[in-house]
């Protein structure tokens, strides 16, 4: 019929020129009597994220790269943890690029963390919290979720202690990516490395290509300093 406006394969309401009531769809038509007009033209397909400008044309280009997202998820895992001046994360992936263990450092499961120290100097050393923490590299370990961790990889924010490389080792995790190794030259990192080397798991540094990664919980939510975002679907 010639009074109706087809629907193109992107969405879009394309115009016949027709002068009545066309208010199918909110954003898409202007109303009769004014020059009908397309409102999504491909310049307009564009929306703030994270105060940048993006084409809702192309594919997305500034999305988190596998090691980016694994290390990311470690951090996210530190920020659970309760101690006051060292907050780690580790987590476990494995060859199919899944998740299979989280964990961050902290007291072990039915001790109150309100009755055990958390100093790292005393004059007692049953008075500071290494007696008793739990490495992240640990509970990530203890907190798989599939029936081992063989061939994995373990993403972690602090290069592991040497009781952390035993664990790593015996439990058949295969390759280390740490984001930190400030103590490096303290004799538990000097013997980590030694364990580590003799059973054959690889280490490798991460280097970010960005610094920071927002969570912003607001972004699913069209806000008024993003009016264009209501336009668009996912
Ligand atoms: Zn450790």
């Amino acid at each position: 019929m010639a009074t109706e406006n087809r629907q193109k394969s992107d969405g879009c309401i394309e115009d016949n020129g027709n002068s009545r009531d066309i208010m199918d769809t909110p954003n898409r038509k202007r109303r009769v009597g004014e020059v009908t007009e397309n409102i999504a033209t491909p310049e307009k397909k564009t929306c703030s994220s994270n105060g940048r400008r993006v084409d809702l044309n192309k594919k997305r280009s500034d999305y988190l790269e596998w090691d980016e997202y694994f290390m990311a998820v470690a951090f996210l895992s530190a920020q659970r943890s309760k101690d006051p001046s060292s907050q780690v994360g580790a987590c476990i992936v494995n060859s199919e690029k899944k998740i299979v263990g989280i964990g961050y450092n902290g007291m072990p499961n039915g001790c109150s963390d309100d009755k055990l120290p958390w100093s790292r100097t005393a004059e007692d050393r049953l008075d500071t919290k290494y007696p008793y923490v739990c490495h992240a590299e640990l509970n990530a370990i203890l907190n798989k979720n599939s029936s081992d961790v063989k061939g994995c990889t373990m993403y972690v924010a602090l290069f592991p202690c040497n009781e952390c490389a035993k664990l790593v080792i015996q439990s058949g995790i295969r390759e280390i990516v740490f984001m930190s190794d400030k103590y490096r030259h303290t004799p538990e990192m000097t013997a980590s490395r030694r364990l580590l080397d003799l059973a054959g798991v690889k280490y490798t540094q991460f280097v970010p290509k960005r610094k920071q990664i927002t969570i912003n919980f607001d972004a699913i939510n069209p806000t008024v300093t993003n009016p264009l975002a209501s336009i668009a679907s996912p």
